[in-house]
């Protein structure tokens, strides 16, 4: 057989290595391994019951056909209202397309503006996700290391060094992924007055896990802090974090309306409309009850607390304690150097992880996937039972090296 000739942009990018490191704990675990796995990314809750029952609903009716390709006008509605009611940002309902995913908004989002050698500002740590995406699309990913001492945070020096002329997107993440680092209302303003000298940069924000954080407060929106970028921001989130509705695949674009006829272009030759019953779905999680978001905040809260603190106490470990998401990013930095009880010396993080993996049994992923080392990332979205035994297993790694 022949092998396919994939195309160059195929091949400048690689699966996501928190698929990989996911996939490698359950590979482990089909062995018979017993396995701590802390690398999942997405809520262990099931989604709540009113909104599995506005999906029933929904497919019983006959909703089952092709929807509007910007999303359904209920939907889109209860968008429109959510922006209002919780961010202070009004958007028409003309400046909503709702798409598979915040994932997929993004990407869709740099498909429609990049071109060869457009670059795009990236602070890391970062998502994932991000550089391939900009890869994909034919453009040049711009990383910041933006150091713990800085509070993982892009100050405004940084980002005015950064820009060029061929710069394109600078990309926000506030609470972030993998760090739990959010923006301040001061950060944001100072951030904006640098972007101002630069109109040609727009401005992505993934707002995914603006809902999980931690101080009670509600988390600030870069328009709050500078409405006068809203004509060159679009506001990316979705259902997926906040309301346990990873598997529905929702998510949506808030921008200007140019923007949004662009990817409705785009995507109507591409995915076309989103599934009408998630839709349905993610209408209710939008309009109904809140008070799963402050119930699951509250275990993730619990669970932070723990965790960090079982972090801290580990001699060669530390971690700052997030503001929001569900994870820790912590330095490993103190173990480089050391020696496992096999006579290997630790290099970097992925060596770090690796031992953590293979000798006792704890799957977390390496830093060097999210673009700052050495570090490594856990989730808290998991049971406090199997965070105190990760935890355990942690220290028994860490205190087994010579
Ligand atoms: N953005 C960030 C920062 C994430 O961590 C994730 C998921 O891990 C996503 C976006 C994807 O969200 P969705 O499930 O809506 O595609």
């Amino acid at each position: 057989m022949n092998t396919p000739r994939f195309a160059a942009r195929l091949r400048r990018i690689k699966p996501s290595p928190s698929t990989a490191a996911a996939d490698r704990a359950s590979e482990l675990r089909r062995q018979g391994r017993s396995i701590a796995n802390l690398v999942i990314g997405e809520p262990d809750f099931d989604t709540p019951a009113h909104i599995r029952t506005a999906a029933a609903e929904a497919m019983n009716k006959g909703q089952t056909r092709y929807t509007l390709m910007a999303g359904t006008v209920e939907l889109r509605q209860a968008i429109v209202a959510k922006l209002e009611r919780e961010n202070g940002l009004r958007y028409g309902m003309d400046e909503i397309m709702v798409t598979s995913g915040a994932k997929s908004a993004i990407h869709s989002a740099l498909a429609i503006t990049i071109e060869s050698g457009d670059e795009v500002i990236i602070p890391a740590p970062y998502w994932v996700s991000y550089p391939d995406m900009v890869l994909a699309c034919d453009g040049t990913p711009v990383t910041i290391a933006c150091p713990e001492a800085s509070g993982f945070k892009l100050t405004p020096r940084q980002l005015e060094a950064a820009i060029t002329d061929r710069t394109r997107w600078l990309l926000l993440n506030s609470p972030s992924n993998p760090t739990g680092a959010s923006y301040t209302v001061a950060e944001y303003q100072a951030l904006a007055a640098v972007l101002e000298r630069h109109p040609q940069v727009q401005v992505i924000t993934d707002d995914i896990y603006e809902h999980i954080r931690y101080d009670g407060q509600r988390t600030p929106h870069l328009l709050n802090a500078a409405p006068q970028l809203r004509d060159r921001t679009l506001a990316i989130n979705g259902v997926s974090k906040t309301y346990a509705m990873t598997g529905w695949r929702i998510g949506w674009v808030a921008g200007p309306r140019a923007y949004i006829q662009a990817l409705d272009t785009l995507l109507s030759q591409s995915t076309g409309n989103c599934c009408s019953i998630s839709q349905a779905a993610a209408a209710a999680a939008l309009n109904g009850d809140q008070g799963f978001v402050t119930e699951s905040v509250a275990i993730y809260k619990q669970r932070r607390d723990f965790m960090v603190q079982a972090i801290n106490a580990i001699p060669g470990l530390s971690c700052r304690t997030p503001d929001g998401a569900f994870y820790l990013y912590v330095n490993c930095s103190a173990l480089i150097g050391r020696t496992t009880p096999q006579g290997k010396k630790l290099k970097d993080d992925t060596d770090v992880v690796m031992y953590l993996l293979e000798g006792e049994g704890v799957a977390v992923i390496a830093g060097t996937a999210y673009g700052l080392s050495p570090f490594f990332r856990l989730s808290i979205a998991t049971s406090l039972d199997n965070l105190e035994e990760g935890a355990r297993r942690i220290a028994r790694a860490v205190k087994a090296l010579d």
